[in-house]
């Protein structure tokens, strides 16, 4: 187990660094406990050969046009912009709340300006925002958050919007005009041919050695590198020695339905107020697909399993800080990616810190100088 460069994890952070130092000559060794390269992105084909994505539905959206240009060279891409519908009070309705969304909800004919009249009537300014409860009563009032948000929140995170830092009611915006896309960003866009492709391209260098099924764990005490970057969860690396940090799991149905073209109207049915899972997601929306059947996901959530998500708290920074002013005194280790910076990032925002961490690690093995 010997390499200049030992990478652990083999998702978009730990791919992204270890193609980068590939590129720039150093033999780099990636290990991943998985029996797959592509982390939480990774897609297959199912037993009736529809694409589907193992640990979810994975829509790329990027405004990073570096971050785009730079994925750009492992994969063509195929156009898509997600749309999502949440089943409230009988009646699929587009999320974000948008005008479509209030007129259909109350039996309304607004305008925009109507839409912003209704708004300004119902929601509660908060200042300062402190938690997403805020974040939400700010924008659409009480009863559009107790129809919309409350339920799905706590469904999703096992605690009530009140918990949970800003930032995470946030990333859904409130609109009074009918776009009833889910992001604005300025890529929308899917792999052509699928995420297990793109990483496997991005891996395919003669300085890249691929080590599947092992747990850095287990070997750690093998490894002989100049450098390390980590991108599992940082408490793990440390031992727990300051307390876990607590992930959001989730558990995946998948389900194929035969002789079904489309089981629903678009690609996610958010179900904020009923069942035990948050959303459907179908995957031929997201990849374009044709196939005489089609193959769905129901998320979930639990507190115990695979690690998905950071729950943003104040309480959970504040741990994770601890595991941050250890990691800094670190010389020849480098953490990156939404596991170890106990960050709510998307693929893009890991690409981005991906970059800059093979950046700093370069500098660190003194390249070019
Ligand atoms: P990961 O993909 O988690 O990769 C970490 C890797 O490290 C894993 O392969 C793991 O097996 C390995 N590892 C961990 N510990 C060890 C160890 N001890 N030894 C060896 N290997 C180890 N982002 C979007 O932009 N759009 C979306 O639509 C979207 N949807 C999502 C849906 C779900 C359900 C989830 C959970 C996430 C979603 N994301 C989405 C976020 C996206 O998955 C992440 O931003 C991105 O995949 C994180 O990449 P990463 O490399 O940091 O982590
Ligand atoms: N959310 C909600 N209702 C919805 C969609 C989202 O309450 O219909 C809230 C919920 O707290 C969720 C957060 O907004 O966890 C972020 O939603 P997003 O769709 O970005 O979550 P992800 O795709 O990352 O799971």
């Amino acid at each position: 187990m010997k390499a200049d460069v030992a990478v652990v994890g083999s998702g978009f952070a730990g791919s992204v660094v270890a193609e980068r130092l590939a590129a720039c000559g150093y033999r780099v060794l990636v290990v991943d406990k998985r029996p797959h390269i592509g982390g939480n992105a990774y897609d297959e084909k199912d037993a009736a050969g529809v694409t589907i994505h193992r640990y979810g539905p994975h829509i790329f959206h990027t405004n990073g046009q570096r971050i785009f240009d730079y994925l750009s060279k492992f994969t063509e891409w195929r156009p898509y912009e997600h749309k999502v519908l949440a089943n409230v009070d009988g009646k699929m309705l587009p999320m974000p709340i948008n005008r479509t969304t209030i007129n259909g909800l109350y039996g309304l004919s607004l305008t925009e300006d109507g839409i912003q009249q209704f708004i300004d009537g119902v929601r509660e300014p908060r200042h300062p925002k402190n938690t997403s409860e805020d974040v939400v009563l700010d924008s659409v009032g009480r009863q559009l958050c107790d129809k919309f948000f409350r339920g799905y929140t706590r469904k999703q995170w096992g605690l009530d919007l009140s918990d949970l830092s800003p930032g995470v009611a946030a990333r859904i915006p409130f609109r009074t005009n009918d776009d009833d896309r889910y992001f604005t960003d300025t890529h929308q866009v899917m792999p052509l041919a699928g995420y297990a492709t793109l990483f496997a391209r991005m891996l395919d260098h003669p300085n890249i050695c691929i080590e599947l099924n092992t747990d850095y764990q287990d070997i750690k005490n093998d490894l002989v590198s100049r450098h390390l970057v980590y991108t599992g969860p940082i408490d793990e690396y440390y031992e727990y020695r300051h307390g876990r940090l607590p992930y959001r799991s989730l558990r995946f149905e998948h389900l194929h339905v035969e002789g079904v073209e489309k089981y629903q109207p678009v690609g996610t049915v958010n179900y904020p107020n009923d069942f035990d899972f948050t959303r459907i997601t179908e995957f031929k929306h997201l990849t374009g697909q044709s196939h005489t059947g089609t193959s769905i996901v129901r998320e979930y959530p639990q507190a115990a399993g695979d690690p998905y998500y950071p729950i943003p708290r104040p309480e959970n920074e504040g741990l994770y800080q601890r595991y941050k002013e250890q990691a800094k005194m670190e010389r020849a280790v480098t953490f990156v990616g939404r596991l170890a910076q106990y960050r709510y990032y998307n693929m893009d925002q890991v690409v981005g810190a991906a970059l800059a961490a093979a950046e700093s690690v370069l500098k660190e093995l003194g390249h070019g100088g």
